[in-house]
């Protein structure tokens, strides 16, 4: 149901309380998020794209990725961009019981905080726990548990559908137009099912939000 909206509707977002899907701000700024990396096969042409145009971004990685590539997850972290909890096996809530859920989110912190001590955190980088849920969702108690656990969950408010092969760059971008304001946070993916597809529309929006007289700020 989610990929299919733009945006969630009013009865979901009442339904998800005490989750953050638009940071409220009096400045005009956006936030990128990436979902489900560090992979070789796009993570690094990202981080090309956001040096090229000095953007930092905020990734919520999954853990056994980070176990794989740990060199792509250090240049992240290198570069300045924030990192939050995306689990460690992009579970999917509704297949998991809350304490398998609760074990694989903190298996992914755990490889995170590990990495986090290694490379030294650049000012403006952030402090707090950051978590978004694999697919948008999780249960109730899901959440519940997680927010216990101290950590801010982030959706987002406009969604690229980049990984959607349907979705061609043209329409990605007007989404953004449509949709994007003061505080959204956008979300895209650097997974290997939107590869090309998110490397080709990210310089066009952040050329419009730079044009718009956006300022890209980290989460
Ligand atoms: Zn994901």
């Amino acid at each position: 149901m989610v990929g299919l909206l733009y945006q969630f509707p009013t009865w979901i977002q009442r339904l998800y309380r005490g989750v953050t899907w638009r940071r409220v701000t009096h400045d005009k700024c956006v936030y990128l998020t990436f979902d489900d990396g560090p992979i070789p096969e796009v993570t690094p042409a990202v981080l090309d794209v956001l040096a090229k145009y000095k953007v930092k971004a905020t990734f919520f990685v999954v853990g056994d990725n980070i176990l794989k590539y740990p060199h792509i997850y250090a240049r992240v972290l290198e570069e300045g961009h924030r990192v939050g909890n995306h689990t460690f096996h992009h579970a999917k809530g509704s297949k998991y019981r809350l304490g398998d859920y609760l074990k694989d989110v903190e298996a992914c912190q755990r490889i995170m905080d590990e990495h986090a001590a290694s490379v030294p955190q650049r000012a403006g980088q952030g402090k707090g726990l950051l978590f978004r849920p694999p697919y948008g969702r999780m249960s109730r108690r899901q959440k519940k548990a997680i927010l216990d656990r101290g950590y801010e969950i982030i959706l987002w408010d406009v969604l690229t559908h980049d990984y959607n092969a349907k979705y061609s760059s043209e329409k990605m971008l007007a989404i953004v137009k449509r949709y994007t304001r003061s505080g959204s946070i956008i979300n895209f993916h650097d997974s290997v099912k939107s590869a090309q597809r998110t490397i080709d529309v990210l310089p066009q929006v952040i050329e419009w939000l730079q044009q718009e007289g956006y300022k890209i700020e980290l989460l």
